[in-house]
């Protein structure tokens, strides 16, 4: 690929219908641009979900398919102030709209958000799923804690990878597409520092009796970082599109499997951990904290609407003007963090829209490639 000359919210291509935009849809959008045979491939016509293992991977009661091809336009919401997933400047079709098309690299830009919609939530998967904030967090998390290990993204990942498979095979290329969108959500969040690693061993031991100053600051500690890269993205902050680019780049040359990929890959995330969680502890202290004062881990509410509402003031306190030169360290330890990131979507986005190439192409000329040359 050339130059990017767009960073997502800017890209005319991309209909505002759909903003504003969070991080996993700017991890998703970097990722594919830099897969040549991703971004050549056509249309695909909308079609209906084709419920695939519903079953053995039973989705959220409240969860509904939306069709994001068909959308009303109804309002401008201010990116920077905007935390919830669900509030967008359009209102999107319940039901698959008939005649639109949509090519493939947009399908996978603007699902990768829905896993943290309703898929995953009010569900009853484990019996310690409180500990990841329930079955939502259950399925994009896995840490261990003193020998035990909670949640299961590594499934979710896999699990996914089969339900696209299973979507192309069957001629639903449209589905093929969104299940990957998903499946490339989940493993984002495998390098994320905070979704394979809790919180630091020792941290744990000393607050150990005191649960609900550790629930408090723990996932205080997490949606201050993800406060922090989403307000990055949508300034525009060159270095992530930089380190996304490249680690695409690599990965979807390196035409590995991400399967074997995956074991260093977390690794590399969890080590990450404990810099990022005592940084923000350190650097931004006691009025980071006090942010996130309408914690309460009795609330019927999860833990991530919760969290939610602290998210505009945690962003107060990060960006303002005299925290600025903190940021620094946070900027370089993230641009490593995307740059793993971009390569494993690279690997996992490039080995499927690369074959889908090879089909079209073995269709178009059944004689192979001697046609074309003649
Ligand atoms: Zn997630």
């Amino acid at each position: 690929m050339e130059n990017l000359n767009y960073y997502l919210h800017d890209d005319p291509r991309m209909s505002l219908a759909w903003a504003p935009w969070f991080s996993h849809e700017y991890i998703a959008y970097f990722s594919v641009q830099a897969v040549d045979s991703l971004m050549a491939l056509p249309p695909v016509p909308v079609k209906r979900n084709p419920q695939y293992g519903n079953k053995v991977w039973p989705v959220g009661p409240k969860h509904i398919d939306l069709y994001k091809e068909s959308c009303r336009e109804l309002r401008r919401l201010d990116p920077l102030w905007s935390f919830d997933y669900k509030k967008r400047n359009s209102d999107y079709a319940d039901e698959p709209p008939s005649g639109k098309t949509i090519e493939p690299w947009k399908a996978l830009v603007i699902y990768s958000t829905e896993p943290d919609l309703y898929p995953d939530y009010d569900l009853y998967l484990h019996k310690n799923q409180k500990i990841t904030g329930g079955s939502h967090g259950w399925r994009h998390m896995q840490f261990r804690i003193l020998g035990m290990t909670f949640g299961i993204a590594p499934q979710s990942f896999r699990v996914h990878t089969k339900l696209a498979a299973l979507a192309f095979e069957n001629g639903n290329d449209y589905w093929g597409w969104r299940y990957l969108s998903r499946c490339a959500h989940y493993l984002a969040d495998l390098g994320h520092p905070f979704h394979v690693k809790a919180l630091p061993g020792s941290f744990l031991i000393k607050k150990i009796f005191s649960r609900h100053d550790l629930f408090k600051i723990v996932s205080a500690m997490h949606q201050s970082y993800e406060v922090y890269v989403e307000r990055r993205f949508r300034e525009g902050f060159e270095p992530f599109k930089e380190a996304l680019l490249r680690g695409a780049r690599e990965g979807h040359d390196a035409g590995t499997d991400v399967e074997s990929r995956l074991p260093d890959y977390i690794k590399r995330a969890e080590e990450k951990h404990n810099p990022l969680f005592y940084y923000f502890l350190d650097e931004f202290g006691r009025e980071l904290l006090d942010a996130f004062d309408q914690m309460d881990p009795n609330s019927q509410l999860d833990a991530a609407a919760q969290t939610n509402r602290c998210s505009a003031d945690a962003a107060k306190v990060i960006f303002k003007a005299t925290n600025l030169p903190r940021l620094d360290y946070l900027d370089k330890i993230t641009s490593g963090i995307l740059f793993d990131v971009g390569r494993m979507l690279g690997m996992l986005l490039g080995r499927f829209s690369d074959r889908k190439m090879q089909e079209m192409s073995a269709t178009l000329s059944p004689q192979g490639k001697k046609e074309s040359i003649s």
